[in-house]
């Protein structure tokens, strides 16, 4: 049996300090300026790309650090350093995900080096799955996808909305109905080029925070990509409809929708860790600020209404990192995540960072309401955090679900 420990072994913590630096050095002093500008900052995208963070490689290390924290240390790092200018950073990750986790080896050969490109030239990937009309009920998605045998094509119709990185992306993974009676069984993923004609970017979305970040709907008309774009090639597809449709006969739906949760489970802990950042880089900006700001004479943390916000807020900080690394740890070691620990990550983390944020203005009082100071930025970046990756309402239903076993709706 491994010895328990909650202390980071001395690589870890070498590799957090280098991502620490690179937060501290050149995404915070930038935080500001492309908040404002609205666009994808990619001067300090190609700048992580220089120095090793932009890459598969990065994400590969940290994936495979045995404990399961090298992803939730380097999203808090990143993110406590600007959670748009982070998530331009990390968000070609998800749809590079989508490609290793259900393409073949040619396919993750051929195009995760594309969606990164290099320090000179980098580039960023989507991954398109919301839509209009599906949000949180991924299952009444409508974009279709429909082969066309003689020419070994598949065509692709649909609006999706929301995708980061939508429409400036060198390459789009696109989730499409290819059996609707199936509901999300009968999904699958293709990859869509740059330059492949019927693609085109929609509305570019004006949003509360995380601006850094270009989040645009992405329109499909009539888009045709060659029978190889299919991640995991048609064999497999076809064999999982099979599967999919026997046990839709059987009655037997719920294993497969059980592999689909352990998914989640096991990806929710990252999106927790980038709360946490974000509610970490607020709670210190309050700390140093009550500190020195004087009223009445004395340092306002000298009021115990001051000093005990500050006291909670750095207590559930450490509670929602501690239910982030746990999830994290279990799914790194196999563990069944038999209460939902991924989901209770994620929902208690983003709750927190809302939260923390909020008081954190509050804090900083007149000045925590201006764009003098990071907060009011923090606090409106910390929103998105309970609704991307599943609003904390579909945490909820889904800790209760595993919970009672009742299909609570
Ligand atoms: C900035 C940003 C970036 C994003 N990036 C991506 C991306 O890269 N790729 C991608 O595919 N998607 C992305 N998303 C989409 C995101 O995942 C969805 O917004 C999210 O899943 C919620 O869907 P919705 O917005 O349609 O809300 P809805 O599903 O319409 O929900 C609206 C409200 O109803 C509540 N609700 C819905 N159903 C239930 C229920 N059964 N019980 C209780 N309450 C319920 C929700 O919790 C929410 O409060 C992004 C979103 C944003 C805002």
């Amino acid at each position: 049996m491994a010895e328990f420990t909650m202390e980071l072994n001395d690589e870890q913590k070498e590799v957090r300090d280098w991502i620490h630096g690179f937060a501290a050095d050149v995404i915070r002093p930038a935080a500001a300026e492309w908040d404002e500008r609205e666009e994808t900052p990619w001067p300090v995208i190609q700048e992580a790309a220089k120095v090793g963070i932009y890459s598969l490689d990065f994400y590969a290390q940290q994936y495979f650090d045995p404990t399961g924290l090298g992803i939730p240390m380097a999203m808090e790092e990143l993110f406590w350093g600007d959670a748009g200018i982070a998530l331009s950073i990390v968000g070609t990750g998800l749809a590079a995900v989508g490609v290793l986790a259900n393409g073949t080896e040619e396919q993750i050969g051929t195009w995760i080096p594309q969606m990164y490109g290099d320090a000179n030239d980098v580039k960023v990937a989507a991954f398109c799955s919301s839509e209009p009309d599906a949000g949180s009920d991924v299952a009444s998605m409508r974009t279709r996808a429909v082969y066309d045998e003689a020419k070994d094509e598949w065509v692709l119709n649909g609006t999706k909305t929301w995708a980061t990185n939508g429409g400036i992306a060198n390459v789009h993974v696109v989730v499409a109905v290819v059996d609707s009676e199936l509901g999300s069984k009968g999904h699958a993923s293709f990859i869509v080029p740059l330059g492949t004609p019927g693609l085109s970017q929609g509305q570019k979305f004006k949003k509360h925070g995380i601006r850094a970040s270009h989040t645009a709907e992405v329109v499909l008309e009539n888009v045709r990509v060659p029978g190889s774009c299919l991640l995991g090639g048609k064999e497999k597809l076809d064999e999982r409809l099979a599967r999919a449709r026997e046990r839709a006969k059987a009655g037997n739906g719920e294993r497969l929708k059980n592999a689909a949760m352990a998914t989640f489970e096991a990806s929710r802990p990252a999106v927790g860790a980038m709360a946490v950042g974000t509610a970490r880089a607020a709670y210190e900006v309050a700390l140093d600020y009550a500190k020195t700001r004087e009223q009445f004479g004395r340092p306002i943390i000298d009021n115990q209404g001051v000093a005990f916000q500050l006291a909670d807020m750095r207590t559930s900080i450490d509670a929602a990192r501690l239910l982030v690394w746990r999830a994290s740890w279990m799914a790194v070691s196999g563990k069944q995540f038999t209460s939902a620990e991924g989901s209770m990550s994620k929902l208690f983390a983003s709750e927190t960072a809302k939260k923390v944020t909020g008081q954190a203005i509050q804090i900083l009082g007149g000045n925590g309401y201006t764009r003098e100071y990071p907060v009011e930025r923090m606090h409106r970046d910390a929103a998105i955090y309970t609704i991307f990756e599943g609003t904390s309402e579909i945490q909820r239903l889904v800790i209760a679900r595993t919970l009672s076993g009742m299909p609570i709706r």
